[in-house]
């Protein structure tokens, strides 16, 4: 039969009539850029991330370009993160002009590890980015703890990891401030593209507010130079309507999970980490294997959409060259991506698509 990696259509059809009525109201209201549907969803998505302020923008990769104008990110300036994520993460660092400083990953978390931060602070660092892949939080707590001893603000990178809990507090909420994407295929996704900022400072949303709209708190009174990062009010109306369901749609993803797990269980690959104080909200399902390449072309050859996040890890991208960073430089980073494997994940998802993927899995180990 075949199951595909995403189906966004799915989602489509069981919100459609709330999905329909928010788009012609925008619409009929021509609120198209910022406006009140964008300010609604705001308020909501603040109240969501449990966190003062949110800062609705055009892109995710716009939120964390936001964030580091907002905190001043310059020349000069060295910014950490992990070497596993997406280069989003990294290319606003470059934006800056400023140095993207690497981390290698946790084997036991696959994600950036604390044990290895504190020796990447160099006096130039002005900022650590943790990235809550897959939609599994960071190690917050120690990397907090690092941060705060060496006076350097957090930047979340949420982009994946919507409502995700870590020790009960939501991401976004854990540093100084959190981004998100809503790309389309995210958690939570806008019907073109979307970010946003979080945070509880009132100083850096204020500014953010302004640099988001050509550097403007008055129409037309501009007081800095800025940017047109603004979110449309259609993702806005949007938006607004997904969030509602979201906890419900991060609960199904959450038992898909457990059946990939207990279907896969006896099988040889490595399961995605997961602890009752670190609450993955699976934007993805990554298993992984020495024998990945094989394993993908079976998949694909029974129609089971798989696909690998990332291929290529970020310092060794042709457009990061200039770092020099050669092969070795992040041993585990470079192993992982690998034997990385994404398997079909999506709330509508039903079970007797998981025991297929799973039964074709099995198949192909026996
Ligand atoms: C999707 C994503 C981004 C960028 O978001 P866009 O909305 O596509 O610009 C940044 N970081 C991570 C980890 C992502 O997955």
């Amino acid at each position: 039969m075949g199951v595909p990696f995403l189906d966004l259509k799915a989602q489509y059809r069981s919100i459609k009539p709330e999905i329909d009525e928010a788009i012609a109201s925008v619409v009929g209201d021509c609120a198209f850029a910022l406006g009140k549907y964008v300010l609604a969803f705001e308020q909501d998505f603040a109240a969501y991330c449990e966190t003062k302020h949110c800062i609705a923008v055009n892109s995710g990769t716009s939120a964390l370009h936001l964030a580091m104008l907002a905190l001043g990110i310059a020349p000069g300036d060295e910014v950490i993160t992990a070497a596993n994520t997406f280069i989003a993460t990294c290319e606003p660092i470059s934006y800056q002009g400023a140095t993207p400083v690497f981390v290698d990953l946790n084997e036991a978390t696959d994600t950036l590890d604390p044990a290895k931060l504190k020796a990447a602070i160099t006096p130039k660092t002005k900022l650590i980015v943790p990235v809550h892949l897959y939609g599994r939080p960071a190690e917050m707590d120690k990397i907090n703890s690092i941060a705060a001893e060496a006076g350097i603000p957090v930047l979340e990178d949420a982009a994946q990891a919507h409502g995700a809990r870590y020790k009960g507090r939501k991401t976004g909420s854990l540093g100084k401030l959190g981004c998100f994407s809503f790309y389309p295929g995210k958690n939570l996704g806008a019907y073109g593209e979307g970010g946003a900022v979080v945070t509880d400072s009132d100083d850096l949303a204020a500014r953010m507010r302004r640099l988001r709209d050509h550097g403007s708190d008055k129409k037309y009174y501009h007081r800095e130079v800025g940017y047109n990062y603004r979110m449309e009010g259609i993702q806005g109306a949007v938006l607004a309507v997904k969030l509602r369901h979201l906890d419900d749609w991060n609960a199904a993803r959450r038992a898909h999970a457990r059946r990939y797990r207990d279907l896969l269980a006896d099988l040889p690959v490595k399961l995605p980490p997961e602890e009752d104080d670190c609450q993955s909200v699976y934007h993805l399902f990554v298993i992984g294997t020495e024998k990945r390449d094989e394993l993908l072309k079976h998949l694909g050859e029974q129609g089971i959409g798989a696909l690998i996040h990332y291929p290529v890890p970020v310092h060794r991208q042709q457009a990061y060259a200039d770092l020099g960073l050669g092969e070795g430089s992040y041993p585990l980073t470079e192993k992982w991506a690998d034997r990385i494997l994404s398997l079909p994940m999506y709330a509508e998802l039903s079970d007797a698509q998981i025991d297929e993927v799973c039964e074709c899995i099995r198949g192909f180990f026996n």
